[in-house]
């Protein structure tokens, strides 16, 4: 919770505020038994009927006043502890925006879901009851107890008697359930991320029939949270069942050794009464307290998942310019002995250095698993390399800030998604683009097919759902043209399409994008055999580089592929 108090901070007068008026309402509460005792042995026994009701009436107020303040400071409470989430989800959001790729593979997304949901509102629970209960319960506790020493000291003896059988219970429920609520925490993400994996895939899932296998990792998750579950509830469903029979054991105790003393005159009988509510609003209090502690570790665990998120530093910041990184007719793109591992077993990179000028096309070809989409994480910074650097107009990409870094590319990413909405919002995506903007790049993407579906206004459904493979593709590559991009990164972007579409795309892109640099990953040779370079991956290793001549010159698994694919190498174009 510390980790969090300057969110808190700014609430504390508001808070004191709450706990002040929480206060009143506590002593109120433990004025009614005393009040009653007065009556019944004192003013009872006078026949003084104003009296009688006059304390009838204090009775009454304190028992409003007990009510007006409780229902306050509960809703102040619900107030303050409402708006510290709220800033606290804010920049939780805005920080998971800003991990880096590698920090959010580490992190896993169902895991900053559920930090940014379930996790916040334990925080919220924790704040709002410490208000509530924070204060009331210590008040009941120890002024009931203060208030039974005032009135017969020997019969609060039974109390103190019971006290230690409580606080045993109160010491073992903390003890275990802290661990297990960090531990339902963690399983609870896993449970996140299977229903979200099988979600995401369930066509395939259902295509390859392994909707058997699934229900049985799911069933076998779904157990272990049972069980956590389970050991948690058992542990804390003693306190229970333990204080009630403390309770009752208390309340026969006081009225048997009550009814004794006041038969030998040393107590008057309201005492007893008023005993009777003061024991069972103390062992409320001490269930109160139980109850804070496990909140306390609950909230605890989870404030400390928020906080170590909040907490990530800067993985991707960017860095002061080096003097060496100001050169002229630098190379647009220049990648010198870059090698990179996601894992840090193993590399994904290996030494790969290459440099293209402004305009040109780059071709990456290789088996799948090769590195191809990870050279072009490394273009984009989402990652950085481990050793080497990637250079963009001479300066280190590291040294580049992100809003300029970003702008210089349009990107279709394997697997790219499409949002819910229209085509056009699609191909806009959030930027301050004209419609002609829009329209021109959904022509030079060949997305000629949205004519028949009602242009830029034509429904897109979740994911796309509503399109083709290759008319998502199309509008893809859509929205990578629209912004006019220094750098287009096109990552298997033209699989779906037939070849001679592909064939006008490329077209397009060398007559309407002259200076665009353009990166193309494909598995047809077709689609890259006009770039000015193609490398040629296998392992994260460069295995062939040049244009297509000279690799079916060079390189015999590129020529082994050209013929593959091509016959003789020479057709389609
Ligand atoms: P494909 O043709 O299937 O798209 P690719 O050549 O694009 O393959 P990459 O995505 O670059 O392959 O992956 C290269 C290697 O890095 C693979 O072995 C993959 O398992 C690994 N890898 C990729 N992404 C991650 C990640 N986020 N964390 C750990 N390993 C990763
Ligand atoms: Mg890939």
């Amino acid at each position: 919770m510390l980790r969090l108090e300057r969110y808190i901070r700014p609430y504390w007068g508001y808070i004191l505020l709450t706990m002040v008026i929480k206060l009143l309402g506590s002593v109120m509460e433990l004025l009614i038994p005393y009040l009653m005792e007065i009556m019944l042995d004192v003013k009872v026994p006078q026949g003084n009927l104003p009296h009688i009701w006059l304390y009838g009436l204090m009775m009454l107020l304190a028992a409003a006043g007990c009510l007006g303040f409780n229902v306050l400071a509960n809703r102040m409470s619900a107030k303050s502890s409402g708006k510290i989430t709220l800033a606290l989800r804010h920049d939780l959001f805005r920080k998971l925006q800003s991990l880096s790729a590698r920090q959010m593979d580490h992190l896993t997304v169902p895991s900053a879901e559920s930090r940014l949901t379930s996790d916040t509102y334990n925080v919220n629970q924790l704040l709002a009851r410490l208000q509530r209960l924070g204060i009331r319960a210590p008040i009941l506790l120890l002024g009931g107890v203060a208030m039974m020493m005032s009135m017969d000291p020997a019969l609060s003896l039974v109390l103190l008697a019971l006290l230690p059988i409580i606080a045993l219970v109160v010491y073992f429920v903390t003890k275990t359930s802290v661990p297990l609520y960090t531990r339902q925490q963690t399983v609870l993400d896993k449970v996140v991320r299977t229903v979200q994996e099988n979600i995401t895939g369930i066509r395939v899932i259902k295509a390859l029939s392994k909707t058997e296998y699934e229900k049985q990792r799911f069933h076998t998750v779904n157990q272990e949270l049972t069980q956590v579950d389970m050991r948690s509830g058992i542990v804390t469903g003693i306190t229970n069942p333990v204080s009630t029979l403390v309770l009752n054991l208390g309340l026969t105790l006081v009225v048997v050794i009550g009814a004794w003393r006041v038969n030998s005159g040393a107590v008057r009988s309201g005492v007893i009464v008023a005993f009777l509510q003061y024991f069972t609003m103390i062992l409320n209090a001490m269930l109160g307290v139980t109850r804070i502690f496990v909140m306390w570790s609950k909230g605890e665990a989870s404030a400390k998942r928020v906080a170590d998120v909040l907490e990530y530093p800067e993985d991707l910041a960017v860095e002061e310019a080096r003097a060496r990184d100001a050169e002229e007719d630098a190379p647009h793109i220049e990648f010198r002995d870059v090698s990179f591992s996601y894992t840090g077993v193993g590399k994904n990179i290996e030494n790969l250095s290459f440099s293209l000028k402004r305009g040109q096309t780059l071709g990456i070809l290789g088996p799948t698993g090769s590195g191809k989409s990870t050279i072009l994480n490394l273009l984009l910074r989402l990652y950085d390399p481990d050793s080497g650097a990637v250079y963009i107009d001479g300066q280190d990409a590291r040294t580049i800030p992100y809003e300029q870094l970003r702008k210089k590319f349009g990107t279709v990413f394997q697997n790219d998604f499409l949002a819910e909405g229209t085509v056009g919002g699609n191909i806009r995506f959030f930027r301050e683009l004209e419609d002609a903007d829009l329209l021109r790049a959904a022509a030079d993407a060949q997305a000629e097919f949205l004519a028949d579906k009602g242009g830029l206004d034509a429904p897109v459904q979740v994911r796309g759902n509503n399109l083709s493979g290759g008319q998502k593709q199309r509008l893809l590559i859509a929205r990578a043209l629209a912004g006019n991009p220094e750098i287009l990164i096109l990552d298997d972007a033209s699989s779906a399409l037939d070849y001679e579409t592909d064939a006008r795309l490329r077209r397009a892109l060398r007559e309407h994008y002259r200076d665009t640099t353009t990166v193309l990953v494909a598995q047809r040779i077709s689609s890259l055999r006009h770039a000015d370079l193609i490398l040629v991956l296998d392992d994260g290793k460069v295995i062939g580089a040049g244009n297509h001549g000279e690799l079916m010159e060079t390189c015999p698994a590129y020529r082994e592929l050209a013929q593959i694919q091509m016959g003789d190498g020479k057709e389609v174009g």
